[in-house]
């Protein structure tokens, strides 16, 4: 009952026709059951997805239809459920600097500036304090807050303190990225700013991505798979390819002068 319909049937190429088809990440027939006030509530029955080399899934989905839950057992921050979660086929047994989380809420300690924040990303990861320095200064300049690095988070805006966020996870390089409503808290221009700084990122990078997010549009502008969720308990509804070329573009004329 997982039917596939494309969209979208254009000339262009798709990136992953070229690609490797390897699949990296393999979810089988995952369940989720929380115990809510000595009552089991069973929020995520039989979800199964297979993820390629460098591709980009989004997922959509109802409030509270297990969207968190899944990035959350995929990122290996929960590891109690049915079913099974591989990546590069091993079995995820909890979180790894390989698979970064993007939560909704940025979460940016308050006490360091925007450069010891991402930083503090490396911190056990090997790296000489020069190494350090060097790709942090480089991560910065990448999601276009250079002339910010010394300013501490209360002294930044929201849209800018969620792409310290997206800079603290990407520092790491992970081969996963794991995104959770990353913008839904932005204002609509910052939010299309950040969309298409992603779809740039993700051009220049490949890395395979998971993007949830409650705007179907995002879900297209961004997603090679939309993955659409039901609710009671969340499961997949069904999967529509994005056949649309890269580098998308938004349509409206209008709206790309009010951006620029
Ligand atoms: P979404 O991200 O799709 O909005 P969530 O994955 O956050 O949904 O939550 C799915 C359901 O699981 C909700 O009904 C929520 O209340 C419930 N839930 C989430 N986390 C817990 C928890 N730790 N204990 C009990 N119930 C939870
Ligand atoms: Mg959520």
């Amino acid at each position: 009952d997982h039917a596939t319909a494309p969209v979208a049937q254009l000339n262009g190429v798709s990136h992953l026709a070229l690609a490797s088809t390897t699949t990296v990440l393999d979810v089988g027939g995952v369940s989720k059951t929380f115990q809510l006030n000595g009552k089991p509530l069973n929020v995520l029955s039989d979800f199964s997805l297979q993820v390629v080399k460098g591709e980009f899934i989004s997922i959509v989905g109802s409030s509270g239809c297990g969207k968190s839950t899944l990035l959350r057992l995929i990122a290996g921050l929960d590891t109690v459920y049915d079913g099974s979660i591989a990546w590069l086929s091993s079995t995820v047994v909890g979180p790894s600097l390989d698979r970064g989380l993007i939560f909704q809420e940025h979460r940016l300690f308050p006490w360091l500036t925007v450069r010891e924040n991402v930083a503090l990303a490396l911190e056990s990861s090997g790296l000489t304090p020069d190494e350090v320095k060097t790709r942090v200064t480089h991560q910065i300049e990448l999601v276009g807050l250079s002339g910010f690095a010394n300013a501490y988070p209360h002294q930044i805006s929201g849209g800018m303190s969620q792409r310290v966020a997206i800079a603290r996870a990407l520092v790491l390089k992970p081969r996963l990225l794991l995104l959770d409503e990353p913008f839904g808290a932005l204002d609509a221009l910052t939010r299309l700013k950040m969309q298409q700084e992603l779809q740039r990122l993700w051009e220049t990078e490949g890395t395979t991505s998971i993007l949830v997010t409650h705007d179907v549009e995002e879900a297209v502008f961004l997603g090679d798979r939309v993955v659409v969720m039901e609710a009671n308990p969340g499961r997949i509804k069904r999967v529509v390819e994005v056949d649309l070329p890269r580098p998308r573009h938004r349509t409206s004329a209008e709206f790309q002068r009010i951006k620029d």
